[in-house]
């Protein structure tokens, strides 16, 4: 009897397990030679020079490829590498970028400074606003960056809509997809055209890699961005590529313990007096909720949540956690919780942070798959030392 065609998450974590010619190794081995032999002279190897092509790269890119629907990938050194190549490669010299008012803190820095610079011109728009989008597009742009969810508030943006009035004024349409990794979104489907990861979080998952991904949805644009990659540098290296493949073969099964106990830690914050809002998609309550239901297929294990007690409940939550660690960052296996408006937005002004909700009660965790008794009992007892600073 024949099998089944393999479903999209078995064909990426199998990714080159058993391709080894030579010795049947189970696990790829690993190519970290940075030139190739030409067979002979004018007859161009698949392979000839690490910075623009390396076997060990293409198989992580093709996993990534695949879980996203796309065309080609593109690894680079850091997901921040992968968002300065998108710049490079989309938009032309003073060009126009339409941009998520809460990205990510270093990708607002490297646009804003560009935009300073006078190198583009660089629109903050709340792109989860309908109205908003359609005002801030319905003049040329020549990329739109979205991010959703968004990062620390979780807003989500209905990226089939921005697509499409991206495309109408004549954009390419970015989607930072970093937070739900493909498995839980896969903005190619839904219209973008190229989707950037920063493969440090939950793709890699194990806090022990920088890297990031650009996918695009055509053979087109895949091979703008290998011309790009080529030519200023910024392509991953090859072992980083190795050990990124191994986290990438276990994304599935963290995923799912990773939302199970992030549905036991919300079903905590929201029942508890020391919090004033929780603020995760999969809450019913959520402004996002109907739209993120649509186009994800989870809620992921990113929540924050404002604590009624404000600066002096955050601190007296935060220290003296057990198992959630105080640190910035994401994906990884291990729990971490952040004070955004000191750590990660701390580069904002206090109108920015007010004015995309970053108060200083606000704290974000990265829940991770720890046994879930474990995380809530720890976040428990925070929670109750934050409740005893407001009596
Ligand atoms: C971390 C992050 C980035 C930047 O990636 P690096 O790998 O740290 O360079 C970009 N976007 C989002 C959403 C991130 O969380």
């Amino acid at each position: 009897m024949d099998l089944p065609e393999p479903t999209l998450v078995t064909r990426a974590l199998r990714q080159g397990i058993s391709n080894d010619t030579q010795h049947g190794a189970v696990v790829p081995p690993w190519y970290p030679s940075t030139n190739f032999a030409f067979p002979v002279i004018g007859e161009e190897p698949d392979y000839a020079y690490s910075r623009s092509g390396n076997p060990t790269r293409d198989l992580f890119g093709q996993a990534l490829a695949t879980l996203e629907k796309g065309a080609g990938t593109v690894i680079t050194s850091s997901g921040m590498s992968a968002a300065t190549l998108a710049i490079m490669a989309f938009v032309p010299a003073a060009g126009r970028v339409v941009a998520a008012h809460d990205l990510y803190g270093g990708t607002w820095r490297l646009l804003d400074r560009l935009g300073a610079d006078g190198k583009l011109q660089v629109d903050w728009v709340d792109l989860s606003d309908p109205d908003a989008a359609r005002a801030a597009l319905s003049t040329p742009a020549d990329l739109v960056w979205v991010e959703t969810p968004s990062n620390p508030l979780l807003r989500i943006t209905d990226i089939a809509a921005v697509a499409e009035l991206g495309h109408a004024a004549g954009a390419v349409v970015l989607a930072d997809n970093t937070f739900c990794s493909p498995l839980l979104q896969q903005p190619l489907t839904l219209g973008a055209d190229v989707v950037l990861h920063s493969t440090t979080k939950f793709i890699n998952g194990h806090s022990d890699v920088i890297g990031g991904a650009l996918v695009a949805g055509t053979d087109e644009l895949a091979e703008q961005l290998d011309w790009w990659a080529n030519t200023t540098g910024v392509a991953g290296s090859s072992f980083d590529a190795w050990l990124q493949l191994r986290g990438l073969r276990t994304l599935d099964v963290r995923l799912r313990m990773h939302e199970a106990n992030a549905r036991a830690v919300v079903a905590l914050l929201v029942d508890h007096p020391a919090v004033a809002r929780v603020h995760y998609p999969g809450l019913p309550d959520h402004p996002g909720h109907d739209i993120a239901t649509r186009q994800q297929h989870g809620f992921g294990s990113l929540v924050s949540f404002d604590l009624a007690g404000g600066r002096a409940a955050a601190d007296a939550m935060c220290h003296g956690l057990d198992w959630f660690v105080l640190a910035e960052s994401l994906g990884g296996v291990e729990s971490l919780i952040v004070h955004p408006s000191s750590m990660t937005h701390g580069a904002m002004s206090d109108d920015a942070k007010q004015l995309a909700g970053i108060g200083e009660g606000l704290l974000r965790l990265s829940i991770g798959i720890e046994q879930t008794s474990d995380l809530v009992a720890d976040l428990t007892a925070g929670l109750d030392r934050a409740a005893a600073t407001t009596v």
